[in-house]
């Protein structure tokens, strides 16, 4: 990639402010000043930029935790964005993986890599998502049988894809889902005749939320965790 690229993808400085930059002998590469922005440039090469080594980043997939009364929005929506909690660079290039209800928690996957997201929310791509439930009413042995068969969510065409409900005890369960419709868990338990009164997202196709992340906390997805998203 030319210099004056590179510099571009590396930081806020558009093409031409690049070139201006480098004439100016702001930049070395391999410890040599460059003022030529045609050169050729490599991620193993060592750029500095006024001083500072500048990197090229891959795309970026991360698992956070997130807080009640946070939302799923990109960060310039909203001040309560979940977006605020990473402090990384280039927030904006980010988007969620599956938004989660103002006052649910748990695991959110954030990335700037679309096509993995898509395969995380399609639902053609049937990718399960694992919630623990609380319920303002004891569960019956009957709704595991009922989220098995699919229930009518109201102004839906279709019956829910069947899901999996193991009961805890009598007001918590765990519900793992392979579709993602607008509340959808909360809507599920409201065909009942049931209430949620909290909702935590554990697991996302083979992603789990690590239980040492606190709210609010993030990490980077491994490459293991990436490559499981099919
Ligand atoms: N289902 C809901 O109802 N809310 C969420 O936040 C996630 C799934």
């Amino acid at each position: 990639m030319r210099l004056d690229k590179f510099i571009a993808a590396c930081t806020n400085f558009s093409r031409s402010q690049a070139k201006k930059i480098i004439s100016q002998g702001d930049v070395s590469v391999d410890g040599v000043i460059k003022k030529d922005p045609s050169i050729k440039i490599t991620n193993q090469d060592e750029v500095f930029l006024q001083g500072g080594r500048i990197q090229l980043t891959g795309a970026r997939y991360i698992m956070l935790h997130k807080p009640a009364e946070t939302v799923c929005t990109s960060i310039n929506d909203d001040s309560r964005s979940v977006m605020n909690l990473l402090g990384v660079d280039k927030p904006e290039d980010l988007h969620i993986a599956g938004r989660l209800d103002i006052d649910t928690t748990g695991l959110v996957l954030i990335t700037d890599d679309g096509v993995w997201s898509h395969k995380v929310t399609s639902p053609k791509k049937k990718c399960s998502k694992r919630y623990r439930v609380g319920l303002a009413d004891v569960v019956q042995e009957a709704d595991v049988v009922q989220f098995k068969q699919g229930v009518q969510l109201k102004d839906e065409a279709q019956l829910t894809r069947p899901a999996e409900l193991e009961i805890l005890s009598s007001n918590e369960v765990l519900l793992t889902i392979h579709e993602g419709k607008y509340h959808q868990v909360k809507r599920m338990f409201a065909s009942l005749s049931n209430r949620v009164i909290s909702l935590h997202r554990e697991q996302v196709g083979f992603i789990q939320l690590d239980s040492g992340l606190a709210a609010g906390e993030w990490r980077y997805l491994t490459e293991l965790e990436i490559s499981s998203v099919t």
